[in-house]
């Protein structure tokens, strides 16, 4: 062997959650592999996952309605079905990785660490044999016209494999690593690729009220996406309200619907905060409030129905003098109180780009890889994984899920037949 080039039967590209898996799988096959990776740490990027926590899956059972939340689930199936929550679970319990299960499904590492998830894999794939390329960019990949040949690193050495598994990611917080660089070689060698845009992104608006409610959580918010003074879409969940805008799981799950509404104008958004019930029951609430503390100052009011900081923020933006009594508040006061809870105004400036996207929505095309393989239908010893792909899920470990999914199928089966 020249002294340069280093020879395995299974080279992955990039030590995130999908190569980091499709490496441990092709080496629990017996394959002499090595897992090339920029960085000098793997998972840089799952290490962020959760806050910190990581949602490592979905624990949904239903496969059917697992793949129905993804874009391209229809390709995903084939996966879920040999490796899925279930799969997953059973999995990871082996490796040495608690996991619990929270409400809706999102599943957790027992120790609430995603640090916890990287050293278990990191030392799993040592112990299984996997060489490790660290801080190692691949450069370019060379291709003879139907089969790839090579890796070719950025300071010269040179990667052969029988097989190849390209898992770098999309273009969401690039300073993890993920650059979209698959995405060029991907088209280089005939791959179409769906145009990559920024998914489950926080929304960004200039509402003034936000600074005064900046790092509330609302567990169960309604959203009213509107144009034209006409609601187009809604939607109910979770949300954080931050300086810059709004956030949380519900309001990047709407995101890709608002920024194809952005693209016909201008977009706001109305907050519900008591979507249970409506503005006859809510005014009657309020009254009985304002009847029952009519000898305190309405500053000091409506404590049985938000935290102080929701009811201060309501009342401020609702101009009433709140040293007044509560027994002076005019019907027409209550109702504006109402109308503010039941639709407090963001109107849109925009939405955030890559660099705070928690994905990448678009990708390799789904129609040219095999989906029970993940082998691309172009190139014989090529194999995707992961974010790289044109699929994605929403917010709840749909999305680790995928590349756990997808990791495995390609790690199984780019060792299948030697
Ligand atoms: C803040 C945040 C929180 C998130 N939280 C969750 C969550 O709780 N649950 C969930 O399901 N999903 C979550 N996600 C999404 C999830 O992290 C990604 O979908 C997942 O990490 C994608 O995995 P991947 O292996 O495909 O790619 P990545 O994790 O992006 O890994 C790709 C790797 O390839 C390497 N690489 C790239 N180019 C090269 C090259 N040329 N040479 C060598 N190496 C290269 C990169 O350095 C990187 O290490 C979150 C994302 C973000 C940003």
């Amino acid at each position: 062997m020249e002294k340069n080039k280093f020879e395995f039967d299974v080279a992955v590209v990039g030590g995130g959650p999908a190569g980091m898996m499709a490496a441990l799988r092709a080496a629990e096959k017996g394959a002499r592999v090595v897992l090339v990776e920029k960085k000098d740490f793997f998972g840089t990027k799952l290490l962020m996952t959760g806050g910190g926590r990581c949602n490592i899956s979905q624990a949904e059972s239903d496969l059917k309605k697992l793949a129905q939340s993804y874009k391209n689930g229809r390709f995903l199936l084939p996966a879920l079905r040999k490796f899925g929550p279930e799969e997953f679970s059973r999995y990871f319990e082996r490796l040495g990785v608690g996991l619990k299960v929270e409400k809706n499904g999102r599943v957790f590492p027992k120790s609430e660490k995603a640090s916890d998830v990287v050293g278990t894999l990191r030392k799993r794939l040592l112990e299984n044999g996997v060489n490790f390329f660290m801080e190692s960019e691949v450069a370019e990949i060379g291709f003879s016209g139907s089969v790839i040949e090579k890796l070719v690193l950025k300071d010269g050495r040179e990667v052969v494999a029988q097989n190849y598994i390209i898992a770098t990611g999309g273009k969401s917080y690039p300073h993890s690593g993920s650059t979209g660089q698959g995405y060029g070689w991907a088209e280089k060698i005939g791959h179409t690729v769906a145009d990559p845009e920024p998914s489950l992104v926080p929304v960004k608006s200039e509402a003034e009220w936000l600074a005064d409610l900046q790092g509330v959580s609302l567990s169960d918010a309604k959203v009213g996406a509107y144009q034209d003074g006409k609601k187009i879409f809604e939607s109910q969940g979770e949300m954080l309200v931050a300086h810059f805008g709004l956030s949380g799981p519900m309001v990047l799950n709407i995101s890709g619907k608002i920024r194809d509404l952005l693209k016909s104008g201008d977009v706001v958004l109305k907050v519900d905060l008591k979507p249970h019930m409506d503005a006859e029951k809510l005014d009657e609430v309020v009254r009985a409030d304002l009847e029952r503390n009519a000898g305190k100052k309405l500053a000091n009011c409506l404590g049985d129905l938000f935290s102080e900081k929701v009811r201060d923020a309501v009342l401020k933006l609702s101009k009433i003098d709140t040293e007044k009594h509560a027994a002076k508040v005019s019907r027409e006061e209550r109702r504006k109180i109402v109308f503010l809870i039941k639709g407090l105004e963001v109107p849109v400036k925009e939405l955030f780009g890559f660099d705070r996207a928690m994905v990448t929505s678009g990708g390799i095309s789904t129609k040219e890889v095999d989906s029970k393989t993940m082998r691309s239908k172009k190139i014989d010893n090529l194999f995707f994984a992961g974010e790289v792909l044109d699929v994605d899920g929403p917010t709840g470990g749909y999305n680790l899920l995928a590349c756990w999914s997808t990791g495995y199928a390609a790690g199984e089966n780019s060792f299948r037949g030697f």
